[in-house]
């Protein structure tokens, strides 16, 4: 039993192939002069057939689970005496008793039974990490997954956080230390980014990063320009400030954004107290620890550490929690929710950044009013054709005040209904109602001035 990301039914019948071959290779080295005939059963008939045709020394590249079948090919195909197979089939204990069946079809019903058991034995267990099978001369691991064809993916996948694990935690780069690193789930974050749209992405990266076009950046390389946020015109602007920012409006909007992501949880089979910790500590603004909300409740101990050690900024920005997932895990297994733990991860990275980028719109459109305010007084549809012409017109067409409209993660927009409250709308909507607010009490100077740009 092994835990392999490759692991499906198919395999598991291919393994049983191979088990059958090598006790018929020992037989056969034992009896180098036996004759005769051999009769290998099995309920697979893709299986059997991948088996029965393999070639004679090489097989095609790219071909799934050529760990097992290349033992197969070069150790299995010479016997003394004569392979013939068959296919029973499967399942037929459902209909008829035991003794009913023929004696192919109770041993593969016995089989059935055994292979169950074997699983039932690990749950709550860890599944142990793949290992080498028997006369596998050479394995390549990539983390603790071993290297088959279509590996590709996941060598990116090592290399880019070997990489990011070393060069994040150096003291000039000054991003996230190595405990912080270690606690976070990043498939989630790779598989999530890899997904989405190339301006989001680099949303996310300048963001994360702190080099987004924040004032305290821009200021770097204008002379003369206001550090100061353009929302709350007291703190200076940086990438931290904001997702910290505490102008009313802002934070009106990071609330009502974290309760779409609330709404999201719920509807993505969330395990119940999960959800709950999650958007109390997202609403928390980083006030309030995960210890704090957990309180004394053991099984949510290593949670809240982990959670408090990655930080509410980066939890916000897409970071979440090994243990997070880990707990969900369980809660998927539990309640046969559709949407694998994967699917979940990823998603839940997506719409926490989608929460952060709903502030960086929210403050682009108090910078640049004129346009985003044409904007949000049209109909939905229209603004999603007015966002998709600007995509497909890419960043060369626009005006650089205009190109943070880019930046947005148009495959919510796709959605059917159209109904939902976007992300983005809210933070447009609220943010020209700010603006209005401002006009009327001829407030907040200073505001025009300011350049935007994530
Ligand atoms: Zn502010």
């Amino acid at each position: 039993m092994e835990k392999s990301k490759d692991a499906c039914a198919y395999r598991g019948e291919l393994l049983g192939l191979l088990a059958i071959h090598l006790v018929l290779l020992a037989v056969n080295k034992l009896r180098p002069e036996l004759l005769g005939k051999a009769r290998i059963v099995s309920d697979c008939l893709g299986a059997l057939g991948r088996v029965v045709s393999l070639p004679a020394d090489r097989l095609p590249s790219g071909i799934r689970h050529s760990d097992i079948l290349k033992i197969l090919m070069v150790h299995c195909q010479s016997f003394t005496f004569e392979c013939i197979y068959e296919h029973v089939e499967a399942h037929q204990d459902e209909e008829k008793g035991y003794h009913e069946l023929s004696r192919e079809a109770q041993l593969n019903s016995c089989m059935d039974l055994d292979a169950k058991s074997e699983l039932w034995k690990l749950v709550g267990q860890d599944i142990p990490a793949q290992q080498p099978l028997p006369l596998e001369a050479v394995v390549v691991r990539i983390g603790k997954d071993k290297m088959t064809a279509g590996s590709e993916e996941s060598i990116v996948f090592w290399c880019n956080k070997a990489l990011a694990r070393r060069t994040l935690s150096d003291p000039k780069v000054k991003w996230i230390n190595e405990e912080q690193f270690d606690e976070i789930y990043w498939p989630a974050c790779y598989s999530a980014l890899t997904g989405t749209k190339r301006m989001f992405q680099i949303f996310a990266s300048k963001q994360t990063m702190g080099i987004a076009g924040c004032n305290d950046n821009l200021a770097y390389y204008t002379p003369g320009h206001d550090r100061k946020c353009p929302s709350c015109g007291v703190a200076i602007e940086t990438c931290a400030h904001v997702l910290a920012c505490e102008e009313s409006g802002r934070v009106d909007v990071l609330h009502k954004s974290i309760d779409l992501l609330d709404q999201w949880l719920r509807e993505s089979g969330t395990e119940t107290n999960l959800r709950r910790f999650l958007i109390q500590y997202a609403h928390g603004r980083g006030g309030k620890s995960m210890q704090e909300i957990v309180g004394f409740q053991l099984q949510y101990r290593r949670l809240a550490a982990s959670v408090d050690c990655i930080g509410w900024r980066r939890l916000m920005e897409g970071m979440i929690s090994r243990e997070l997932v880990e707990l969900q895990k369980y809660a998927v297994t539990g309640t046969g929710s559709r949407m694998s733990v994967e699917t979940w991860a990823k998603e839940l990275v997506i719409k926490l950044l989608e929460v952060t980028h709903g502030q960086w719109l929210y403050r682009n459109v108090v910078v640049h009013d004129r346009t985003a305010g044409d904007l949000v007084t049209r109909r939905k549809e229209e603004i999603r054709d007015a966002l998709e012409e600007q995509m497909e017109l890419g960043e060369e067409g626009l005006a650089e005040e205009d190109r943070f409209l880019l930046e947005i993660n148009l495959d919510e927009l796709d959605n059917s209904t159209g109904e939902d409250q976007t992300y983005w709308l809210l933070s447009l909507q609220a943010a020209r109602d700010a603006r209005l607010l401002q006009q009327q009490n001829n407030a907040a100077p200073g505001v025009n001035q300011s350049q935007s740009g994530i």
